[in-house]
C-alpha cells in the first residue's frame, strides 16, 4: 500500500489524520515495532529525529472520491506536487476508523516512511523503478513489522496453503512413483 498502482490522496488536507499519525508515530508500541525491525535486518540504530523532522514536513490528505479511496485505502509517498522530498499520507475514514485494523492501517502507512527514511529516500523517490521483488519484500517487511495484525495472519495463511500444496504435490509424486 505505497504508490504502485494506487492513487495519491489528492483531496482536503487532514488535521485528524495528521493528528492520527503523530500520536502513533509516538507511541511505545510503533517505536518498538520499528526496533524489531531494525535489529532483525541488523540496520543499526533508527534515527528517529530525522524521522520527526520529516513527519513534522509531511502533508497529510484526505481522498478526493470514493474512488480514489478505493483505489489505494492507505497511502505513502513522495507528495507529487512538491518537487523537494516531502511525505504525502492517506488513509481513508472507514480504514482507519475500523475497530481494532484501523490503527494497524495507519501504521502501515507511517512504516513505509520508516523504510523511506532508512532508504535514504530512495523508497520514495527511486532513481529506478523498483523491481517487482523489491515491492513484494519492501510490502512484507511493512505487513509483518508495521501492521502484524493484518500481516502475521495473512503470511500465516499464505504458509498453510503452501504446505497443503506441497504436501499434495507429495502426495500425487507417490501414487504415480
Ligand atoms: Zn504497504
Amino acid at each position: 500500500m505505497f504508490g504502485l498502482d494506487a492513487a495519491a490522496p489528492s483531496g482536503l488536507p487532514s488535521a485528524e489524520l495528521m493528528h492520527l499519525m503523530h500520536s502513533a508515530a509516538g507511541s511505545q508500541w510503533f517505536r518498538w515495532k520499528v526496533i524489531m525491525w531494525s535489529w532483525v535486518r541488523r540496520l543499526g540504530p533508527f534515527d528517529w529525529d530525522a524521522f520527526q523532522v520529516s513527519l513534522k514536513e509531511a502533508e497529510f490528505r484526505e481522498y478526493r472520491d470514493n474512488w480514489e479511496a478505493k483505489r489505494s485505502i492507505g497511502w505513502a509517498g513522495q507528495n507529487p506536487e512538491n518537487s523537494s522530498p516531502q511525505w504525502l499520507f492517506g488513509v481513508c475514514v472507514p480504514a482507519r476508523q475500523a475497530w481494532l485494523i484501523g490503527r494497524s492501517i495507519v501504521d502501515h502507512e507511517l512504516f513505509h516512511a520508516v523504510q523511506d527514511l532508512q532508504s535514504g529516500g530512495r523508497l520514495f523517490r527511486p532513481a529506478v523503478p523498483l523491481r517487482w521483488s523489491g515491492d513484494v519484500l519492501v510490502e512484507a517487511e511493512a505487513l509483518v513489522f508495521g501492521s502484524p495484525l493484518i500481516g502475521v495472519p495473512f503470511l500465516g495463511l499464505l504458509l498453510v496453503c503452501l504446505a497443503g500444496a506441497g504436501w499434495m504435490l507429495w502426495a500425487l509424486i507417490g501414487v504415480f512413483l
